[in-house]
């Protein structure tokens, strides 16, 4: 798969993206995630990408063309699709685990991260397919909103992490919240590893987790909770003491 970010901080983004699983899975080249600097494509001589908004009102706006330009310079028209642009935004759809599974089965996905009061809104008419937002407050531009969706996306790639498992046991990907998770020493300032996880019975073991996950889901999502497909083996789980 290909990421590209379309950006006015490309060197912010690579500092992330160096870093971690995803830098290991770019030298690995599982995926390949590309930034491209907007400014590169002012097309004047003071590299200008934003000036006043219309109508009064504070700060600036991106403008329309460089976004354009830089969008249109990542793919060739006559002989390629036209790469799926995502344009990160507070106003957009909320990110959720769903979606993300969705775009890691896109051959390529075009990031396009605002800065400053926002872009100007016809050229998001004109190019953008989705907008996303990544919750429901304000940052100062879509690095970082682009950086957790490219992370998010390469977790779901294949070979990213070391066994499918990884993800598929982890909150959000069924619906539910995980269990918690202990490590060494089994006694912490004593706090006790619960008995059933060194006993070594993996049947119990599944089934303590699988109720944790439930009370954990119903306790603190209870509208998470509330889709849930329980089976027989489930409500007998949460009623038992
Ligand atoms: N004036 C805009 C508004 O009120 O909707 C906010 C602009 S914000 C300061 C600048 C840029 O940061 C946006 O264009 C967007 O790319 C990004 N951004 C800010 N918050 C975001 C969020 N919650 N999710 C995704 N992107 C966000």
């Amino acid at each position: 798969m290909r990421i590209d970010i379309m950006t006015l901080f490309p060197e912010m983004c690579e500092a992330v993206l160096g870093e971690s699983i995803i830098g290991r899975a770019r030298k690995a080249e599982k995926v390949k995630v590309v930034c491209t600097n907007i400014r590169d494509y002012s097309g004047n001589k003071h590299n200008k990408v934003d000036d006043s908004p219309y109508g009064g009102g504070m700060g600036m706006i991106m403008s329309a063309q460089p976004i354009y330009d830089c969008y249109k310079s990542l793919y060739n028209e006559e002989n390629e699709e036209k790469p799926h642009l995502i344009y990160m935004s507070p106003k957009g759809e909320n990110l959720t685990q769903k979606r993300v599974v969705e775009l890691s089965k896109l051959d390529r996905v075009v990031i396009l991260c605002g800065h400053y009061e926002g872009i100007d809104e016809r050229v998001i008419e004109e190019i953008v397919d989705e907008e996303i937002s990544i919750g429901d407050y304000v940052l100062t531009g879509g690095e970082l909103p682009a950086l957790v969706l490219a992370d998010s996306i390469c977790r779901m790639l294949p070979g990213v992490l070391s066994d499918d498992l990884c993800f598929e046991e982890e909150s959000h990907f069924s619906g539910l919240l995980e269990h918690p998770q202990y490590t060494r020493p089994a006694s912490w300032k004593d706090r006790e590893v619960p008995a059933v996880l060194l006993s070594g019975n993996h049947a119990e073991i599944e089934k303590w987790k699988r109720k944790q996950s439930l009370l954990i889901t119903k306790n603190r999502r209870p509208e998470m909770f509330g889709k849930i497909k329980l089976d027989k083996k489930d409500i007998k789980l949460l009623n038992d003491d």
